[in-house]
């Protein structure tokens, strides 16, 4: 590898067959492209295709079932054998398939979350997809970026790295652009960026060394994320309970054993009883379940423009008690446009639409001459060169390159001439970079005439207005500043939801004097940008789904409190009554003592000009009165709050590397629509999985209890252990795993959220288990005496008694399909899944009655049309039960949700 920390930028950037200013040609980056390909890292190796096959039988559920083929085999049982087999294998099977789709739409939302570099081609500065860098490229970086790169730095200031994910160090590293002795380490590498590592403040520019494979990162192939799993708290909480499940299992199977033998019957077909016995009440579907649901639901919610980083949040989503918003961007379009500008001596309205630079200043209806007005000048060339953001003809749209904030004062710059003069006239030699914890930017000019140094700066309106002394007149003539007025006129132009920021100017100031304190009343104000960013259109509906969830929803913003207390009652944001909404400042929770804390952030809605910290405390704040938070954010500052949340949204769009990476989820699209939509897909999908344990649990145990039954009784078994084998594995697949399928309930977003310590297993659920096990034994039993009794051979009272069960758990499935009322509800075809499943299971049981083969393998017969009727009788009778049962739950748990009981 060349050291290019030892030589000098300018011999670095020729050896790549650069410039330092016009960077690389398109023409010769698109042949380094090709030869050198694209600059990616291969994606991250999780487990092997054989570690994931076999992670498939890992669970002790799997571990009994081998158990047993293996003993049935030993024994000679070769049919019992090859269905255990069978159940273990289409399991396993349906299982891997799932859970690689799953895997595979993970990854490839995680390359689609692919980032973005700015690079200075033929002279020209435009924005590519990092994977399109060559060697020799100029990058820029600013923070919260992901290093795309290796990079020599050519220029930087103030610029901080965290280089965690190469050397472990986790305090940020400053770098400069120094030449450095060959021995220095990657970590003391201070004049090389590395690709892979997060910029945490200041800005520089470098040229790229390295790509691909052949940056440090690549070269020591510790990719930045880790493998992806599918596990959540509930997948674990399913494993102990599998186990436990487990042990109880075969302590039943070990102890029927044990009884047939003290009666005096032969081991062999005792041990191929207790077999069944254990497969039978084995829910072996569980497993495949749980990561066809989730998998499902994380393509559900990819669907509807929600990525999903971490599993668990798919889970979390669904008990969201508390969603924390940021405004811009995510409620709003973020989409600006001054609209009007104020300056001590009046107010002016600009006029055209969007981005294109089109329009008017306009004052009592007249169009206003900016020459005429210094302060209007130096407000306008202020938002224009103190400014990183461009816009550009795209076709024939107008498109901006940078921050929408910055592009609008572009914009109402361009529709003047002072863009141009200011351009010409000023030439910016440092930069104070916009922060949000500042709130300011500023920036160092050389005048073209006159060689003077003058600052400009733009931001919120009290960071700005702090650090000025006076104010500047249409004349150009500097009188002291009167507060009063300038928060008089904010507060009209908030009041509108507009977003205002302030501009100032220091028109002779000695470079040594451009920092942050030294400008502080060096500056004068020029005026008052005031732009509209209009709400998302889909976001007043989605708030109040929230409202109508039981789910809060708090605006946590750095604009100004009157804007966002505005924009916040057009939304319809705090459900409480106009006299009792509140917001509340940073600087104001700052000062509160800290036990009224927690009940002042709990009775506020809007929180304004917060900083990132700030953000850390209300999250922790929230959740120590045990909300479940959902919060957004996009800055390199937010990183902290959204690791704490309990679910952290970073936007797609206008987010930082850094806040992606510390984020569970991404929306592709910045929506808050689309956060609601997310947690309404999370409650789907802890939805079908509780519909999934509640059919599985009694139709397995009845399985068990049949055979148990007998074994204690004494009696012949009323379905052999080769049939509860059919049973189990045809229902589990072709019935249970259905379930996953289910649409959304109607309703589902007008519960309360669930609780997340809830426990798997309620009462209700204990008890519907039981209730229906034991309804299908009796009903199996039930049909087994009155077959025989009505002369129907022993293959012939099983066979009816085999399909008295299927069927009992056909209409069960039905059942399940809703948790919440009645499933009919939900239109019998809604679910085209189940649909086929029946017609499957009810097919595979013709056979298994009517088919000579099928008879002599399961030993089962043909029944009679007398039989059937019977058994539709029985299921009728069943059925009623069943809905009754669910009826009076469901009534139960209205009247304790409507405060009774
Ligand atoms: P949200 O947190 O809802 O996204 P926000 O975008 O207003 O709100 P910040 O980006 O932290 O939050 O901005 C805080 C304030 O800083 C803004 O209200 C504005 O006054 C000022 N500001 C925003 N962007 C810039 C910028 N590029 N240059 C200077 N000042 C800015």
């Amino acid at each position: 590898m060349v050291d290019h920390h030892t030589r000098a930028v300018g011999e670095v950037v020729a050896s790549l067959g650069s410039d330092d200013s016009r960077g690389l040609s398109e023409s010769v980056a698109g042949r380094r492209l090709e030869a050198d390909g694209p600059n990616t890292l291969p994606p991250a190796h999780g487990d092997s295709l054989l570690r994931r096959v076999l992670l498939q039988f890992h669970n002790p559920l799997i571990y009994v079932l081998l158990a047993a083929a293996a003993a049935t085999l030993l024994l000679g049982e070769y049919v019992d054998a090859s269905v255990i087999l069978a159940v273990v294998l289409v399991n396993a099977l349906v299982g891997f398939v799932q859970e690689s789709k799953a895997l595979a739409a993970l990854d490839s939302l995680r390359s689609m979350a692919r980032g973005e570099a700015r690079v200075v081609r033929d002279g020209v500065v435009r924005t590519v997809l990092s994977d399109e860098l060559v060697a020799g490229d100029l990058v820029a970086v600013e923070p919260g970026e992901k290093v795309p790169a290796d990079l020599r730095l050519v220029e930087s200031t103030e610029l901080l790295v965290d280089e965690s994910s190469l050397t472990g160090e986790s305090t940020s590293v400053a770098k400069n652009d120094d030449v450095l002795a060959e021995a220095t380490r990657v970590a003391d590498r201070h004049n090389m960026l590395y690709a892979g590592t997060l910029v945490r403040s200041g800005a520089g520019h470098g040229v790229v060394v390295a790509t691909a494979e052949r940056t440090e990162l690549g070269g020591i192939h510790r990719l930045v994320s880790g493998a992806t799993v599918l596990a959540t708290p509930l997948t674990s909480k399913l494993t102990r309970f599998s186990s436990l499940l487990t042990v109880v299992i075969v302590g039943l199977a070990a102890l029927a054993f044990a009884v047939g033998l003290i009666r005096g019957e032969s081991a062999a077909p005792m041990f191929t009883a207790a077999v069944a016995l254990a497969v039978g009440a084995i829910p072996e579907g569980l497993p495949a379940a749980v990561t066809i649901t989730l998998a499902i639901g994380v393509k559900r919610m990819v669907r509807r423009r929600a990525v999903v980083r971490r599993l668990p949040a798919v889970e979390t989503l669904g008990s969201t008690t508390v969603i924390c918003t940021d405004k811009t961007g995510t409620l709003t379009t973020n989409e600006m446009t001054v609209r009007h500008i104020w300056t001590p001596e009046g107010e002016l309205e600009v006029t055209g639409v969007g981005y294109e630079p089109a329009g008017l200043l306009v004052h009592d209806g007249v169009a206003v001459d900016v020459a005429d007005n210094r302060a209007l000048w130096w407000s306008l060339a202020g938002g224009s060169a103190c400014n990183d953001a461009s816009v550009s003809l795209d076709g024939d749209q107008w498109v901006i390159s940078g921050d929408p904030t910055e592009a609008a004062m572009v914009v109402v710059a361009l529709k003047t001439q002072v863009a141009e003069e200011a351009e010409k006239d000023l030439v910016r030699v440092a930069t104070i970079p916009f922060d949000s914890r500042r709130q300011y930017m500023a920036t160092l000019h050389r005048a073209t005439s006159g060689g003077r140094h003058l600052a400009l700066a733009k931001g919120a309106v009290e960071r700005v207005t702090e650090l000025c002394s006076g104010w500047m007149m249409a004349d150009g003539t500097v009188e002291p500043l009167d507060r009063s007025r300038v928060e008089e006129a904010v507060g009209a132009l908030a009041a509108r939801g507009l977003r205002v920021l302030a501009t100032a100017v220091a028109a002779e100031i000695d470079p040594a004097d451009f920092t942050a304190d030294g400008l502080d009343q060096r500056l004068v104000l020029t005026g008052l940008q005031a732009m509209l960013d209009p709400p998302r259109a889909s976001v007043t509906s989605a708030i109040a789904a929230c409202h109508a969830a039981g789910i809060e929803v708090k605006m946590i913003t750095g604009d100004h409190a009157t804007t966002a207390s505005a924009i916040a009652n057009e939304l319809g944001l705090d459900h409480r009554p106009p006299h009792e909404r509140r917001v509340l400042t940073g600087a104001e929770l700052t000062d509160l003592p800290h036990e009224a804390y927690d009940d002042a952030v709990a009775a506020t809605g809007v929180f304004a000009r917060v900083s990132p910290e700030e953000k850390l405390r209300l999250v922790e704040s929230l959740q120590s009165r045990g909300h479940v938070v959902a919060m957004t954010g996009d800055g390199v500052n937010d990183a902290p709050a959204l690791r704490t949340a309990d679910i952290g949204i970073a936007m797609g769009r206008g987010g930082t590397d850094v806040a992606k990476d510390a984020a569970d989820m991404v929306l592709v699209d910045d929506d808050f629509a689309t956060i609601e939509a997310a947690v309404e897909e999370g409650r789907g999908v802890f939805d079908n999985l509780t519909k999934f344990i509640v059919w599985t649990l009694p139709t397995n145990m009845g399985e068990g209890l049949v055979i148990l039954v007998a074994i204690l009784l004494g009696s012949t078994l009323p379905i052999l252990p080769t049939q509860i084998l059919w049973i189990n594995m045809t229902t589990a697949v072709v019935l249970g795993l259905m379930l996953a399928f289910e649409p959304r309930e109607p309703g589902i977003m007008r519960r309360p959220p669930r609780a997340p310590d809830r426990p798997l297993l309620t009462t209700t659920l204990v008890w519907r288990t039981a209730l229906v096990a034991g309804l299908l034994v009796t009903g199996a039993w039930w049909i087994f005496a009155t077959e025989q009794s009505r002369g129907a051979g022993l293959p012939e009272a099983r066979t009816a008694a085999v399909n008295l069960f299927v069927a009992v758990q056909i209409v069960y499935l039905y059942s399940c399909r809703s948790l919440t009322g009645a499933s009919w509800r939900l239109g019998l075809l809604s679910n085209r899944w189940i649909i086929g499943g029946v017609l499957v299971q009810v097919g595979a049981q013709a056979a298994l009655t009517y088919l000579p083969i099928m008879n002599q393998v399961f030993g089962t017969a043909p029944i009679e049309a007398v039989a059937w009727i019977r058994i539709l009788a029985a299921v009728a009778v069943i059925a009623v039960v069943v809905v009754a049962d669910k009826y009076v739950a469901l009534r139960r748990l209205s009247r304790i949700r409507d405060g009774g009981v």
